[in-house]
């Protein structure tokens, strides 16, 4: 049978009635009786405050937890952002806690082991979630920080600044691999009458349109980045010049054919891309510049095509 605790913990309110609570505690519930709950407590405090990294906090985190109280599995999960972690094997008896602070959601832990919990250890769990919640809200905000800085607010794809840093890396990976590199920058046709004729934030709509459409075209391993307005670059990591070439023009029928519409009217969209492979002798900025202008010889030769060098 297994035994599911299910509770919540508001820490605004949990760490008032828990330091009245705990002040007395003194027999620990933990199966490791050689340490003392506040000096648990003081590892935790210093170890948590050494990263940000929120895979790093709760591995932390549930180490200490492990060692004082038989631990054999934490699991966390904050929904609406995709996160899940566990670790350790999940075992007979668990007890859970939705975490809330300051009226913000902060996750969902879960703890299980084979022993059963009682009252107290709750209340020792509990006493260590304490000492979890600002190095927890901080990873959350440190998350969230990492990923506005590197992603587009409107279409969710990497922005420049990841860009230049993926490039870099598969720049270097061609290199040490041997593999070949080939990029894409692909800009939409004429995107400015989609503003001046719908409005922006038909344009906006359009733009997220195009990068699912993009998304569609690539293999889970390729990635699309937003350069700015509506111009987009596509890493095609080992990948030949002819196969380029073939993801390119896929991409380029897919986006005529996509069936955008707003208010019921259909408004054609169409994109002209440059396909640069790499050369031995190219640098980042080389092989984008290059890929950049072979775009802009897409568009002179009248849009709604690739160009290919
Ligand atoms: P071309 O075929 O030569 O590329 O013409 P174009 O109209 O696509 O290019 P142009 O550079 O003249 O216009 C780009 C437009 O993209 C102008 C700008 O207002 C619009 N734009 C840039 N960023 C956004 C955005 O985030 N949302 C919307 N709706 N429009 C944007
Ligand atoms: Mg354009
Ligand atoms: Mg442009």
């Amino acid at each position: 049978m297994t035994l599911t605790q299910g509770n919540t913990i508001d820490f605004d309110s949990a760490r008032l009635k828990l330091s009245e609570n705990m002040t007395s505690v003194t027999v620990m519930p933990a199966e490791n009786r050689q340490l003392s709950l506040t000096a648990v407590q003081d590892k935790l405090t210093r170890s948590l405050q050494t990263t940000l990294e929120l895979d790093r906090v709760l591995e932390l985190f549930f180490q200490e937890l492990r060692a004082f109280m038989g631990l054999d599995c934490l699991e966390y999960r904050l929904e609406g952002r995709d996160l899940h972690q566990r670790i350790g094997q999940s075992s007979l008896h668990r007890c859970s806690y939705r975490m809330t602070h300051a009226g913000s959601f902060l996750g969902e832990i879960q703890f299980s082991r084979k022993k059963r919990f009682n009252e107290t250890h709750l209340k020792t769990l509990e006493t260590l979630l304490g000492n979890l919640l600002y190095p927890l809200r901080n990873a959350l905000l440190y998350r969230e920080a990492a990923y506005c800085a590197h992603n587009d607010s409107l279409t969710g794809v990497g922005n420049r600044l990841a860009m230049d840093r993926a490039l870099d890396r598969e720049v270097k990976l061609s290199i040490r691999n041997r593999s070949t590199l080939s990029l894409l920058v692909l800009d939409i046709d004429y995107f400015k009458q989609i503003n001046d004729q719908y409005g922006h934030a038909c344009g906006d709509e359009a733009l997220k349109a195009v990068v699912n459409c993009v998304r569609n075209c690539l293999r889970g391993v390729d990635d699309v980045f937003r350069m700015g307005g509506e111009e987009f670059v596509v890493l095609l990591s080992d990948t030949a010049a002819r196969e380029a070439r073939m993801v390119a023009e896929r991409i380029r029928s897919a986006i005529e054919e996509m069936q955008f519409q707003t208010d019921g009217v259909s408004i054609a969209i169409t994109a002209s891309i440059g396909v640069a492979t790499r050369r031995l002798d190219e640098g980042n900025r080389e092989v984008l510049d290059r890929c950049d202008k072979l775009m802009y010889s897409a568009k002179r030769g009248g849009r709604n095509r690739i160009a290919v060098q």
